[in-house]
C-alpha cells in the first residue's frame, strides 16, 4: 500500500517548488500517495482560516509532511503558521544540514562544508508572548525552559553519536541573558557529559556568526535556542550557495514535517525561476526518515549530479535555467 504524506504547498514561491518536488520525488521510485491541505495565506483567503482543520486531520493520519513555506505579515497581522504548527506537534527539533553541492561555485567552494543545525524549535522568543506594558513600552517575553533545553541537546548529541560526528558548538548570549541562555547552557553541558568521545564547545553568538564566515570548516554539529538557530540558519545558507539550496525537518515524539529553510520569495514567486533544490533535498531526508532508502540514496544523487554537471542551475547559483528545466534534469538524471 503507498505511504501517504501531508502535502502543504504553501504561499508564494511553495507550489512551484511543491509541484518540482513531487515530480521529483515521484521518478525516485518511492510509493508516495500525496493528500493536499491548504495553509497559509492563501488558505486564509479561501477558507477563512490560516491553519485549517484539515491540516491536523491529515498530520494525524499520516503524521508525516512536506511543507512549502508560508507568508507571515511584518509587523502586525497573523501568526506565524510554522510557530503554530511546530508548537501544536510537539516539533520540537529543527535539523538543518548544511553541505555544499559538487561543483557549485561559491565563495567557499574550496571547503567541504558540512555543518548540521539542530535549532530549538518550539520556545525562546517565538513564544509570540508580546504586550504594551505601557503606551510606548513593549514587552516580549523570552522563555527558556529546561524540558525544551535537554530534548533539544539530546536530540544534537544522540545524532552526533550515531553519525559519528566530532564535535557540537552550544551557540548562546549568556554573558547578556545570564539566566535564560544560562539555561539553556547548563543543559548542553550537563547532556555533553554523557557523550565524552564528543567534544563540546560553546561560543557566543555574535563571535560564532564572525567565526562561522572566517573558518566555517572548523564547525560540525550547531545546537541553537530558537532565534539564534533561526538566523545562523540562513548566514550557514550563505556559506553554500545560498537559501536555495539548504532543506530542513521538524521533528517530534510523533510527527515530522520537512521543509526548506528559505521563505515565499515574493520577489521570484509566480515566475517560475525558484530553485526547488532545499524542498527536493527536503525531501530526500523525509524518504529516508520513512524508510525509503533507495529512493532517498536516487534522488540525492541526481541532485548532486545536476550541480556536479553545472548545465541546468537555476539563477540564484548562477545558471540561467528555470525551476522546471532543473527539474527535468533531476528527473533525467534518475532515468
Ligand atoms: P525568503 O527566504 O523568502 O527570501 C530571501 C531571498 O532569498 C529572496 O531574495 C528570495 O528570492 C531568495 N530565495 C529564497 N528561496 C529561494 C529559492 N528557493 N530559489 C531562489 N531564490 C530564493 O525570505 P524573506 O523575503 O525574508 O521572507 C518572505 C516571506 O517568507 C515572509 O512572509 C516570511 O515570514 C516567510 N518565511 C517563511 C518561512 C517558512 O514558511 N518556513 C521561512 C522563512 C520566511
Amino acid at each position: 500500500m503507498a505511504r501517504q504524506i501531508t502535502l502543504i504547498p504553501g504561499d508564494g514561491i511553495g507550489p512551484e517548488v511543491a509541484k518540482a518536488t513531487v515530480r521529483a520525488v515521484q521518478a525516485s521510485g518511492s510509493q508516495l500517495e500525496w493528500e493536499r491541505v491548504a495553509a497559509g495565506a492563501r488558505a486564509l483567503e479561501e477558507s477563512g482560516q490560516l491553519l485549517p482543520d484539515d491540516v491536523f486531520a491529515s498530520l494525524e493520519v499520516t503524521r508525516v509532511g512536506l511543507k512549502g513555506p508560508t507568508t507571515t505579515p511584518v509587523g502586525a497581522g497573523h501568526q506565524s503558521i510554522n510557530v503554530a504548527l511546530r508548537k501544536k506537534l510537539g516539533l520540537y527539533v529543527n535539523f538543518r544540514p548544511v553541505r555544499m553541492l559538487p561543483g557549485l561555485k561559491t565563495r567557499y567552494s574550496d571547503l567541504p562544508l558540512d555543518i548540521v543545525i539542530f535549532r530549538e524549535n518550539t520556545e525562546d522568543l517565538y513564544s509570540g508572548l508580546e504586550h504594551e506594558v505601557i503606551p510606548d513600552v513593549v514587552e516580549s517575553l523570552k522563555i527558556i525552559t529546561k524540558t525544551a533545553s535537554l530534548k533539544i541537546a539530546r536530540a544534537t548529541f544522540e545524532y552526533a553519536r550515531r553519525e559519528k560526528r566530532r564535535k557540537v558548538t552550544a551557540i548562546h548570549k549568556a554573558n547578556i541573558m545570564k539566566m535564560s541562555d544560562g539555561l539553556f547552557l547548563k543543559c548542553c553541558r550537563e547532556v555533553a557529559a554523557s557523550y565524552p568521545e564528543i567534544e563540546y564547545t560553546e561560543l557566543i553568538v555574535d563571535n560564532a556568526c564572525m567565526q562561522l564566515v572566517m573558518r566555517p570548516e572548523t564547525f560540525d554539529l550547531l545546537v541553537l535556542p530558537n532565534l539564534y538557530g533561526d538566523i545562523v540558519s540562513d548566514l550557514a545558507a550563505g556559506l553554500v550557495g545560498g537559501l536555495g539550496i539548504v532543506p530542513g525537518a521538524n521533528f517530534g515524539d510523533g510527527h515530522a514535517i520537512f521543509e526548506a529553510v528559505h521563505g515565499t520569495a515574493p520577489d521570484i514567486a509566480g515566475k517560475g525561476l525558484a530553485n526547488p533544490t532545499a524542498l527536493m533535498q527536503s525531501a530526500v531526508l523525509m524518504l529516508a526518515h520513512i524508510g525509503e532508502r533507495a529512493a532517498a540514496a536516487k534522488l540525492r544523487r541526481a541532485i548532486e549530479r545536476v550541480y556536479a554537471e553545472g548545465r541546468h542551475l537555476t539563477r540564484d547559483v548562477g545558471g540561467t535555467a528555470g525551476t522546471a528545466e532543473f527539474t527535468d534534469a533531476v528527473i533525467q538524471a534518475m532515468a
